[in-house]
C-alpha cells in the first residue's frame, strides 16, 4: 500500500492480520501474481533470500527456523519463523507452524504479524502454478499428481486453472487418501482417476511432487516427451521424489538455484554429476524474458520448487495490504 492510502492509525500501527482473515483475503490469482513477482526481482538480484536457520530445539521434538529476505522492488523486509511440532495433533493443532513478521525497510520498524500456515500452502501451489504457466505446454489435457497430503489439494487447485486441463489422475503412498483430490475433481467438473505411477506417466502432460519421499518415485524412462513435472515435495537433504537421471533428461528450472543444489531435487543429479549447477535455470529469468523456458513440444521440463523465504514475504505482505484495505487487519500501537 502506497503512503497516501495509509490513515495515520495503520501509518504508526502495527498490523495483525489472523490465519482466518488470510483465508478471506488470499486468493490463489493475488498469490501467484506476489510470488511470480518476487521470482522475477531474484533474478534480477533485487530481492534475495537471507541464509536459513533450521534447528532441533532439544523440546517437544521440535524443530524451529526461520527464512527471511529483502526484496527492494516489492520493499518487503521480514522473516518467517516456525517450524514442526509433532506432538501438535494431539492438542488439536497442526504439526506445521508459522508467522510471518514484516518490517518496514525504511526504518526497521516492527510493520505486521501474520499467520503463515495458510500462506505457506498458498504460497507453495502459487510455485508449482507459476511454473506450469510458464513451462508447460499449451495443449496440456491431463494434470498428474503424486501425493494427496495437506498441500495436494491447494496444489491442484492452482494447477487446473494454468491450463484447460480435462482429467486429473493421482497416486498416492495411502490410496485411500486420494479422495480429497477426487472430491475437488467432482466439484470442477474434472474427470478423477487413481492409476500406478507409471500409468500417471505415461498419460499426465504435467506432473505435480508434493510427497514427503525420500526415494525417487518416478523413473527417467517413465516421462513422455513433453511433459512438464513440478517437483514440490523436496525441501529437505535427502528427501527425493524423482530419478536422478530425468533432471539430466529435462530442462531444470528452479525457484532458487542454491537451494536446489543442496536441499531441493537437483541435490542428488549434482552428487552424482549427472547435471552441473550452471544447467539450472531460476525461473525468474524465464518470467523476466532474459533466458528461455519451454523450446519444443518435445522437451521434458523440470520445476524443483524448493520454497523460499521471500515467498511467504511476498504473500503475506499481499495479505496485509488486502486485509488494511477490507478493514480486516487489527491495528495495535506497539
Ligand atoms: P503431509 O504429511 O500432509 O502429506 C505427506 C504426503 O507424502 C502424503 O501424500 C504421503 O502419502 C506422502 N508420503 C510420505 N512418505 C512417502 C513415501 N515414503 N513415499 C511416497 N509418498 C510418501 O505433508 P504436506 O504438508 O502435504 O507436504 C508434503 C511435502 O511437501 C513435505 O515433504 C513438505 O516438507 C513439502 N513442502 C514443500 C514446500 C515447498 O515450498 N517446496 C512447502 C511446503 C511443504
Amino acid at each position: 500500500m502506497s503512503d497516501n492510502n495509509q490513515s495515520p492509525a495503520q501509518d504508526q500501527g502495527i498490523s495483525l492480520v489472523s490465519e482466518a482473515v488470510c483465508q478471506e483475503v488470499m486468493g490463489r490469482a493475488d498469490a501467484f501474481i506476489a510470488v511470480e513477482n518476487v521470482f522475477s526481482a531474484m533474478a534480477k538480484n533485487t530481492a534475495y533470500n537471507f541464509p536459513v536457520i533450521r534447528e532441533a530445539i532439544g523440546h517437544a521434538d521440535a524443530l524451529y527456523g526461520f527464512k527471511s529476505g529483502f526484496d527492494r522492488d516489492g520493499m518487503v523486509l521480514g522473516l518467517k519463523s516456525g517450524g514442526y511440532w509433532p506432538g501438535n495433533m494431539q492438542q488439536n493443532l497442526t504439526n506445521h507452524q508459522s508467522t510471518v513478521i514484516l518490517f518496514d525497510p525504511d526504518t526497521g520498524k516492527l510493520k505486521a504479524l501474520v499467520g503463515g500456515n495458510y500462506l505457506t500452502a498458498v504460497r507453495t501451489a502459487a510455485s508449482s502454478a507459476v511454473s506450469i504457466a510458464h513451462l508447460a505446454r499449451k495443449d496440456a489435457k491431463v494434470l498428474g499428481m503424486v501425493g494427496a497430503g495437506h498441500q495436494s489439494t491447494f496444489q491442484l487447485r492452482a494447477a487446473v486453472e494454468q491450463r484447460n486441463f480435462e482429467r486429473v489422475v493421482g497416486w498416492n503412498l495411502e490410496p485411500e487418501r486420494l479422495s480429497v483430490l477426487a472430491q475437488i475433481c467432482d466439484e470442477l467438473g474434472l474427470v478423477f482417476e487413481a492409476v500406478s505411477r507409471e500409468e500417471l506417466c505415461a498419460q499426465a502432460d504435467v506432473i505435480i511432487t508434493i510427497t514427503s519421499a525420500f526415494e525417487a518415485l518416478i523413473e527417467n524412462d517413465w516421462i513422455k516427451p513433453g511433459t512438464h513435472i513440478a517437483c514440490m515435495g523436496t525441501d529437505t537433504i535427502g528427501k527425493q521424489e524423482v530419478d536422478a537421471k530425468l533432471l539430466a533428461s529435462a530442462s531444470v528450472f528452479t525457484d532458487e538455484v542454491a537451494q536446489s543444489i543442496t536441499l531441493g531435487e537437483a541435490q542428488h543429479a549434482i552428487a552424482a554429476k549427472l547435471i552441473q549447477q550452471t544447467d539450472i535455470t531460476p525461473i525468474g529469468e524465464v518470467i523476466n524474458g532474459s533466458k528461455a523456458g519451454r523450446t519444443s513440444n518435445e522437451e521434458i521440463t523440470l520445476f524443483d520448487g524448493t520454497g523460499v523465504g521471500l515467498q511467504d514475504l511476498a504473500v503475506a505482505s499481499a495479505a496485509v495490504e488486502l486485509a488494511q484495505a477490507q478493514g480486516k487487519a487489527n491495528q495495535i500501537a506497539l
